[in-house]
């Protein structure tokens, strides 16, 4: 009887998590296990069901991690066990990317298996450089060509005769190690010394770098800046478009290396529009949010929500927590009865929104506990009031003493818990230790408290970033100093900031 399981090799694109296609997501999405490589930017990860199981194979130039015949024995032997297995390649698979092999392998042993072709960085590369392949005044032919093999060997099956030889523009992969002798043999059978060349490494990522030459030049060039691979060549007068086209690298963040300290669950939000800014983000994971430690007394308060004048939160997460509590007891959204709603700023607000629930009450400006209670304050005597206020553990308690104060009746539901994330940035540490960083966010108090927790000297010259008042008070507590503060405490606000300041 044939296996139920099934392998697709999936292109997952050159690195821009975008890139990704619909089908590969799918694919992604439905893995019971993931193999995936060096090249592939492992954000996309995130895609997979919770406890999918994911495997790395990746090799980086010389150090395979699981040489090719065992990762193809890996792919047949999880497939037979009847799991869909997701096989992730960089660019596309059958590209250099030794997916018809997997594919052959997988054919040979009887197992079902589907390609799904990614986008390739031998075009995507260039392209994310402001450079075309094709260019109606330069060429109407594309050579692509692997840089792996050494040219002055003669078991070479790259014919460099033909190669200098062909018209248009050629783009070659794996070619940094050797660009001298790929360059050297090119000139040798007639390319002209001063054509462009381009290499771009990282291509289409936040930490994308270009360097920019001839034939003639660019070994020489690579040598002094050491530029390194993954990179992507191309050779041809496209080159020459980039002056006219370079959108990527013209973004106003670009080349800007930006950690974001948050929660796994929420990173997302601020990555993605400084990512959208062209800044090279490292998402730093310091928090998990975790449920409460008391869980039925949270569950008690919830059910009887009803019964309250007042609503109120302080954080998305929050929101999150209560709606999921609320419809573990109730299957009726009108069980939350009349109840005012409150939220502490735009962010909380936006969750409250998903809810298809309308708020009453938020401060005009200040978003932070004493915003809301002035707001409170402005818009009713608080005598007698009941609110039930959702918090998470770590909360400052000023909010509940500002309304005793005015008169209310204050209850406190802690709907979570902030706890340290330890294991899930081993990864990040590393490239944060390495190649350091121009900036560091910090979007709440617990980021900060967290973030000092992990015990990491921060990298030197590094600018910090906070997203209000609380945030910062938290950080020079601990003895950082402050670069950035948003005017507004929201994550546009912190965004816009950060956009000002390297104007
Ligand atoms: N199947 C892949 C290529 C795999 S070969 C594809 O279609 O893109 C590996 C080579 O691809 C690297 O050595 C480098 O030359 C190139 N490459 C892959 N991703 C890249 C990226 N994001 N930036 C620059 N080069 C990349």
């Amino acid at each position: 009887m044939k296996s139920k399981g099934i392998c697709y090799l999936v292109g997952t694109g050159p690195g821009d998590p975008g890139l990704l296609t619909l089908k590969g997501k799918d694919c992604i999405e439905a893995a019971d296990v993931l193999v995936y490589d060096y090249l592939c930017n492992p954000v996309l990860l995130r895609h997979a069901k919770a406890g999918a199981e994911k495997i790395y194979v990746g090799k980086k130039a010389g150090d395979h991690t699981l040489p090719q015949d065992q990762i193809n024995g890996l792919i047949v032997k999880l497939t037979r066990e009847g799991k869909v297995v997701t096989r992730l390649k960089g660019g596309d698979p059958v590209l250099f990317g030794r997916g018809a092999e997997e594919a052959a392998e997988l054919a040979d042993a009887g197992v079902r298996f589907e390609i799904v072709p990614g986008i390739t960085s031998a075009i995507a590369g260039p392209a994310y450089a402001g450079i075309p392949v094709t260019h109606r005044d330069h060429c109407s032919q594309l050579t692509i060509f692997t840089g792996h093999e050494d040219p002055t060997k003669p078991e070479s099956s790259l014919d460099y005769a033909k190669l200098a030889a062909a018209d248009g523009t050629k783009v070659f992969l794996m070619g940094i190690e050797r660009i001298a002798e790929i360059t050297g043999a090119l000139m040798k059978h007639g390319a002209a010394a001063d054509t462009p060349i381009a290499l771009v490494r990282w291509a289409t990522m936040g930490r994308q770098k270009t360097l920019i030459g001839t034939l003639g030049d660019i070994a020489e060039k690579v040598k002094a800046t050491g530029f390194k691979a993954p990179a992507v060549a191309v050779v041809g007068n496209v080159v020459n478009e980039r002056k006219k086209i370079n959108w990527f690298e013209e973004r106003p963040l670009f080349g800007r290396r930006i950690v974001v300290t948050r929660t796994r669950q929420q990173a997302g939000g601020l990555a993605k529009q400084l990512t959208e800014l062209g800044a090279d983000v490292i998402e730093l994971p310091t928090i998990r949010i975790e449920e409460p430690l008391n869980r039925m007394a949270f569950g008690e308060l919830v059910q009887d929500v009803h019964t309250y004048d007042w609503l109120v939160f302080t954080s998305p997460n929050g929101v999150d927590a209560f709606f999921k509590m609320f419809y573990k007891l109730y299957s009726d959204a009108r069980s939350i009865g009349g109840v005012r709603i409150a939220v502490i700023g735009p962010g909380t607000a936006e969750k409250i929104k998903e809810q298809h629930l309308a708020v009453d009450l938020m401060p005009e400006k200040d978003f932070v506990a004493e915003g809301l209670v002035r707001a409170f304050k402005e818009h009713q005597s608080m005598e007698h009031c009941t609110v039930l206020w959702v918090r998470g553990d770590g909360a400052r308690e000023t909010l509940a003493n500002e309304l005793t104060g005015l008169g209310a009746i204050v209850d406190e539901a802690i709907a979570y818990r902030n706890v340290p994330e330890k294991e899930d940035n081993l990864d990040v540490l590393a490239r944060l230790k390495e190649e350091g960083a121009d900036m560091i966010t910090f979007t709440s108090a617990s980021t900060v408290d967290c973030f000092m927790d992990l015990g990491l000297p921060l990298p030197a010259g590094i600018k910090t970033a906070s997203i209000g008042p609380v945030t910062t008070a938290a950080m020079k507590k601990h003895g950082l100093k402050v670069d950035v503060t948003a005017k507004q405490s929201t994550i546009p606000g912190l965004v816009a900031a950060i956009e000002k300041f390297y104007q």
